[in-house]
């Protein structure tokens, strides 16, 4: 029998998960799938690796996690019969100071966990409730959280600091930094195209971005902070934006606590700027100039960090591109790597059309790369490790 690894992913409105078998070794993905709208209609369905649909159901009332977690059981029991699961993965948004890496969790842990809720309302409480339901499930089952902040506790104390009196600072407001298990696998995965790149500035740029740089495997600074908000514009999230800004709009009560957070979450970045779509492909495809501006300005903050972190690298031996824009964006790369021609950065166009991996010419003096991330193994693989080590 094979073993196999559940991901998991809690939302406060969807459950998603992925199974991976262990094969000669080596994870792969089986199967993943996702249950939908659980607060209203619950919708679940699952797939195999190569997309082929293998189960479909529908409730006709509300969910909760747990009821969500033992159909998804059930269903992988029956359908994967001949695999044992031994570890379940979680994605977790945030832990805090306590945890530098993947961790296998107890009620101990889920209590320091539950403390974090406030720094991030929106999804820790739904990802610690997934841990608890799948213990109620299955108490003996094994189960790992690997935090999107854990990767940046490696950087340093003065990266991490707001200039704020230390009674602030002591309720959590800190330069936390997300995206972390995707530069995790970047920064695992580059040296098997790149082994000599030690100073290293990755941007995710998906519907959520964000940049990282990295010396010699461990991040020193991101573009996120606090929150998801800062750093670069994102589909609707607005990046940095002066607090002194927010400070008026709530003065003027043209805004309140709930639609100041709906404003830089929800409506503001590309879909902010241009007033037209928060997807880079509708961007790109549309003549109209603020579209056009909006590509522009995600573009302009990804230069603008780029500089300040090969500053902070003392040089730049390699760029990597990832995430859903990272990935398939030519042109949004051909921008930021032009802009960076500065640095000796030189772009193969006819590599960057095809999408990589290598995207800079042999006499560039910098690797431009673009390598996709996977979040999902990247959990599959810490918990297994995590598992083997508790055995
Ligand atoms: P998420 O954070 O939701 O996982 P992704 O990493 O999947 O986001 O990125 C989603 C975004 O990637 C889309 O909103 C879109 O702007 C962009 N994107 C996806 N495919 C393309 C493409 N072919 N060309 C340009 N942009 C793309």
């Amino acid at each position: 029998m094979d073993r196999g690894i559940l991901v998991l992913n809690s939302g406060s409105s969807s459950l998603k998960f992925a199974l991976y078998r262990e094969a000669k070794e080596a994870l792969a993905l089986a199967a993943q799938g996702e249950i939908e709208a659980m607060m209203t209609q619950p919708r679940f369905a699952a797939h195999d690796e190569k997309g082929a649909e293998l189960a479909k159901h529908a409730w006709k009332a509300p969910i909760d996690a747990e009821t969500g977690f033992r159909f998804v059981l059930a269903f992988v029991e029956k359908a994967y019969a001949d695999v044992r699961i031994v570890g379940a993965g979680h994605r977790l948004v945030q832990g805090g100071t306590r945890y530098h890496g993947p961790a296998l969790v107890d009620d101990e842990a889920l209590t320091y966990l539950d403390g974090l809720s406030l720094l991030e309302p929106q999804h820790q409480p739904p990802e610690v409730e997934g841990v608890r339901a799948i213990r109620r499930i299955h108490p003996d089952l094994p189960q790992v959280a690997v935090f999107d902040t854990s990767f940046h506790r490696t950087m340093p104390e003065i990266a991490q600091l707001y200039a704020v009196p230390k009674s602030v600072r002591d309720e959590g407001v800190r330069h936390w930094g997300y995206h972390g298990t995707s530069y995790d696998y970047i920064n695992r995965t580059l040296p098997k195209y790149d082994p000599s790149a030690r100073r290293v500035i990755v941007g995710h740029l998906g519907s959520g971005a964000s940049m990282c740089a990295i010396l010699d495997g461990k991040s020193i600074a991101t573009t996120m902070g606090f929150s998801g908000i800062e750093g670069l514009p994102m589909g609707t999230r607005s990046g940095a934006i002066d607090a002194g800004a927010l400070l008026y709009l709530l003065r003027r009560k043209l805004y309140d606590d709930k639609s100041l957070q709906h404003l830089l979450y929800e409506e503001s970045g590309l879909k902010g700027l241009s007033e037209i779509s928060n997807d880079v492909r509708t961007l790109l495809a549309s003549d109209a100039p603020e579209a056009k501006q909006a590509i522009d300005y995600f573009v302009y903050q990804i230069v603008f960090f780029a500089g300040a972190y090969t500053a902070l690298l003392g040089g730049l031996d390699a760029i990597v591109f990832t995430a859903g824009i990272g990935e398939n964006a030519a042109s949004v790369r051909a921008g930021v790597v032009k802009q960076l021609a500065w640095l000796g950065l030189e772009l193969d166009e006819a590599a960057n059309k095809k999408n990589g991996p290598l995207i800079s010419t042999g006499a560039s003096r910098v690797r431009a790369w673009v390598i996709p991330t996977n979040e999902e193994i990247m959990i599959a693989r810490h918990t297994l490790t995590l598992v083997d080590k508790k055995r």
